[in-house]
């Protein structure tokens, strides 16, 4: 029999999704991709973003020549039947609905193969096909049933990320030794939180791997100028060159180059800020993963090989594996698990609406230095750490009350790694604490302080952190009170904030501070 053909989306670009192995497509199935361009009018995406999934995407279909079938459609469905002629049949909505919740696999025998894409849109455009069957997803070490019995089970009761985290160690024999922890300790948390080294700009490693734009990258640069020019679409952000691999071979590269060199520092400075440094000792290797060019296997087995070899110290691969194995499963599976009404929760009933000098990138409006070097970061890149992403930007957020959703959305369209699956968790649960403490035990959010002792942002800042009232006030102590006294009532029931809510009663001039909180408004810190 002749095999099916089987589409890959965008984000499934490695050669994983055409293993026929444990579950996969037919051997040597023709293989069809389509570019969509409703995708790119439906969100004003970061331009960086746009770049770099379409030259994924067109190296990728390059690489496969006759192999694959490319169509540039408006839509899905279009592509669809100009590829291999299928439509959608009119299934009943409840049955598309319910295949949303990602435990759907269809086994149809249908004359299309797909793997379980990673967003429940997706997944609910494809349940409106019967010819399509859907193979389990790929791309993430833990598999949907395995992740539903264990937060069934005793160990997921409180769905915390610890305990998920220590279930996939021990499962996938991750930095173990004897069945206990590499170095007897789980999380090394506590060596991964230092300050930036004082006195330095920049961080002592070597510098992270970069692409060379080639040909496919100026026909999608030239394509990208002409539909914003003919008004078709519109970007946030600015053009540059190319910062993200977009073929196996350079992911395979920045792996390697990460491992080899800068893997070491990784776990030191892992929550630390520097203006001039700023990916600082990060992978830069969540696009790749997003994009479906690595598998996180191999990232969390050469980082655990090298830690075997002594060429890393446990702290940084514990880091890693951590970030990866805990950090990004844990994410991927909440985002299932949760329901499709997780991205519309607001519990601390935040409904400001992202001001315009945030949607549209402008650091230079910004007087906050932490704000306007980390949007500045964003605007030319695309792409910034952890830290900045939760404790400058949805903290930002989360003290001036902006709409979760609202906000979620910005986070989407203006990373290189946002999607659907990972910001809905990141920022509703983790950023914005819209889901009330499903996700996380606390409110992320913080005073100046914070900032001051983990960068160097705040030496060269109009503002001091200390201050709280007056012209050189920070915004974010100000905002941090603020935050604190609107949710007085919620954070005093909660053991992990009640000590701060008490220190909000010593404040002698709270009620400057929150006329000072409240008469900068919407206006750019
Ligand atoms: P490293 O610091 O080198 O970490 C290694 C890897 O761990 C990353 O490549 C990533 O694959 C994984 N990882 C770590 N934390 C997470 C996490 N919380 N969720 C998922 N993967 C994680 N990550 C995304 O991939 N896409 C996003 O859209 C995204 N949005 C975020 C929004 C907010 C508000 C926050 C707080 C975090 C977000 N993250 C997101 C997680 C994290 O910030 C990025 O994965 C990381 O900064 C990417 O840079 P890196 O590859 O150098 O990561
Ligand atoms: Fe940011 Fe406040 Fe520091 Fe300025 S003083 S950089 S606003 S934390």
């Amino acid at each position: 029999m002749a095999p099916r053909p089987h589409w890959i989306f965008g984000d499934q670009l490695g050669p994983h999704f055409l293993d026929p192995r444990h579950g996969g497509p037919d051997a040597h199935a023709p293989v069809v991709m389509i570019e969509a361009r409703s995708v790119l009018r439906r969100r004003r995406f970061h331009r960086a973003k746009a770049h770099l999934v379409l030259s994924a995407m067109r190296h990728r279909a390059a690489e496969l020549g006759d192999r694959v079938t490319y169509i540039r459609a408006e839509t899905y469905a279009e592509g669809l039947e100009r590829a291999v002629g299928i439509g959608a049949a009119r299934r009943p909505r409840a049955a598309r609905e319910a295949d949303t919740d990602g435990t759907a696999e269809r086994s149809s025998g249908g004359r299309l193969t797909v793997c379980h894409p990673t967003s429940r849109a997706a997944l609910a455009f494809l349940g409106a096909y019967d010819d399509i069957e859907i193979l389990p997803a790929r791309g993430f070490l833990v598999a949907r049933d395995d992740f539903e019995q264990w937060a069934g089970h005793g160990g997921g009761r409180s769905l915390r990320l610890e305990g998920f985290y220590r279930w996939v160690r021990e499962r996938h024999d991750l930095l173990m030794e004897g069945g206990e922890p590499a170095g007897g300790t789980w999380n090394l948390d506590h060596d991964n939180r230092e300050p930036p080294p004082r006195g330095q700009d920049t961080l002592d490693v070597r510098a992270a791997w970069q692409p060379h734009e080639d040909d496919i990258d100026d026909e999608v640069r030239r394509d990208l100028d002409r539909w914003e020019r003919d008004g078709e679409v519109g970007f946030v952000g600015r053009d540059g060159p190319r910062r993200f691999p977009a073929t196996r071979r350079e992911a395979m590269s920045a792996l390697r180059h990460f491992v080899t060199h800068r893997l070491e520092d990784f776990g030191r400075y892992e929550d630390a800020m520097l203006a001039a440094d700023p990916v600082m000792s990060h992978s830069l290797l969540s696009a790749p993963m997003n994009l479906g060019l690595l598998d996180p296997a191999e990232c969390v087995d050469r980082a655990e090989r090298a830690y075997r070899s002594g060429n890393a110290p446990l702290n940084s691969v514990e880091g890693f594996v951590r970030q990866i194995s805990g950090w990004r499963e844990y994410v991927w599976h909440l985002y299932w698990h949760f329901g499709e009404d997780y991205r519309t929760r607001n519990a601390l009933r935040h409904t400001a609406p992202v001001p315009d000098w945030f949607l549209e990138l402008d650091a230079d409006a910004v007087t906050a230095n932490c704000l306007s070097t980390v949007l500045a970061q964003v605007r030319d890149t695309g792409w910034t750490h952890h830290i900045p992403r939760l404790m400058v930007l949805g903290s930002r957020a989360l003290q001036d009350g902006w709409d979760p959703a609202a906000v979620t959305d910005w986070f989407h369209r203006c990373f290189v790694d946002g999607y659907d699956w990972v910001m809905l968790p990141n920022v509703v649960g983790m950023s914005q604490y819209a889901d009330g403490g499903l996700m996380t035990t606390k409110p992320y959010t913080s005073g100046g302080a914070y900032i001051h002792r983990m960068s160097d942002l705040c030496g060269p800042c109009a503002y001091r952190p200390t201050e709280r009232t007056g012209d050189r006030a920070c915004p974010y102590t100000t905002g941090y009170w603020a935050f604190m006294d609107r949710h007085r009532t919620r954070l005093s029931s909660n053991h992990r904030t009640a000590r701060a809510v008490k220190g909000l009663d010593r404040l002698k001039d709270l009620d400057e501070v929150l006329t000072q909180a409240k008469e900068r408004g919407a206006a750019p810190p």
